[in-house]
């Protein structure tokens, strides 16, 4: 089953030419998970992937630049005919802040079923699980992780006609968790195998509490607002550095850091640097980039390069190669930043 994150956008705080606020989209089998809705998301998913009927919305906190985008998501919704219910999640304070934009925006006739989580909350999906975890901001903010069920054990045929199983329906059956003619799953299956598992940081301080919930997941997506000589800073303003989110990926294994939440102030290139010096798993995804997780046997997460009215085409699936590949993916390439504001 695919399983990959779609990068609606990825500024902070001010949206550029080339970057929109904050949103990211999970797509798991026919599942459409979206992750914060800043200002402009709608038209970034409608400019790119299509605005597919949502299957629930998950906001990290309450900051305009995070939420501002879902009055207008959920009035087009609304005019397209949607009948499903929609869930909401974010932290306590969700209602308050839904009653009061949609008091403005207008009402919509589908239903919203409005979830207030608090950290440690874990909610149980077909096949995985989304859980809350409190992360260190400026206000009450979550980061979520993502993370599939355990997976069968590998079949061993050759163990399951050596103990006198017939090939066809009797292996089906054993290997679908069957005691077929005395002979148990787990005599001709290897031990499960771990499912994989996504975790996001939205804003925060470098977090305890993040990085072991995000251990040893495919992939972290992690804020890094600020470069390293503004570390003093982030840490007044309840942000991280992208040298501090690669600390967090390391302490806590990951197989792959994302960047997100860049600033104007900087080159993506320079914080893309300063991250790989610590931890060089990390890629920095420009807006509408996918990065696919497939199942560990079958390979590396890797970051897919949005390429336009032509599609995605696939980077290096080592992601340690894109600033030394391929002519549209080097670190000169970057979009130009505005000054500082
Ligand atoms: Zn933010």
């Amino acid at each position: 089953m695919d399983f990959s994150i779609f990068f609606a956008g990825t500024a902070g705080s001010i949206p550029t030419p080339r970057r929109g606020l904050p949103a990211l989209l999970l797509r798991r089998g026919g599942d459409r998970i979206l992750f914060d809705c800043g200002e402009g998301t709608q038209r970034q998913l409608v400019s790119s992937v299509g605005l597919s009927d949502l299957s629930e919305v998950f906001l990290t906190h309450f900051h305009a630049d995070h939420w501002l985008g879902l009055p207008g998501l959920l009035k087009t919704f609304d005019l397209r005919g949607r009948e499903r219910p929609l869930a909401i999640h974010g932290p306590a304070g969700l209602r308050e802040l839904l009653a009061l934009s949609l008091r403005a925006a207008g009402r919509v006739r589908f239903e919203l079923e409005l979830v207030e989580l608090a950290p440690g909350d874990v909610l149980v999906r077909a096949g995985y699980r989304i859980a809350a975890v409190g992360v260190a901001h400026r206000i009450a903010a979550l980061g979520y992780v993502v993370f599939e069920d355990q997976r069968p054990g590998v079949f061993d045929p050759a163990a399951a006609a050596r103990l006198g199983l017939t090939p066809g329906p009797e292996f089906g059956r054993v290997q679908h968790g069957e005691t077929v003619r005395g002979i148990r799953p787990d005599q001709v299956m290897g031990p499960s195998r771990p499912g994989r598992k996504l975790a996001i940081s939205g804003d925060t301080l470098p977090s305890e509490a993040l990085r072991l919930a995000a251990h040893q997941a495919d992939v972290l997506i992690h804020e890094a607002t600020f470069a390293e000589e503004e570390r003093e800073r982030a840490g007044q303003t309840g942000h991280s550095t992208a040298a501090q989110a690669a600390e967090v990926a390391r302490a806590a294994e990951v197989r792959m850091l994302a960047l997100t939440h860049f600033s104007t102030r900087y080159p993506v290139g320079l914080l893309r640097g300063e991250a790989q010096a610590v931890f060089p798993q990390t890629v920095t995804p420009r807006d509408f980039d996918t990065i696919e997780i497939p199942f560990p046997e079958r390979g590396d997460p890797s970051l897919l390069r949005w390429d336009g009215e032509a599609g995605r085409r696939q980077a290096p699936a080592n992601g340690l190669a894109e600033s030394s590949s391929a002519r549209d993916v080097s670190p000169t390439s970057q979009p130009a930043m505005p000054p500082a504001s």
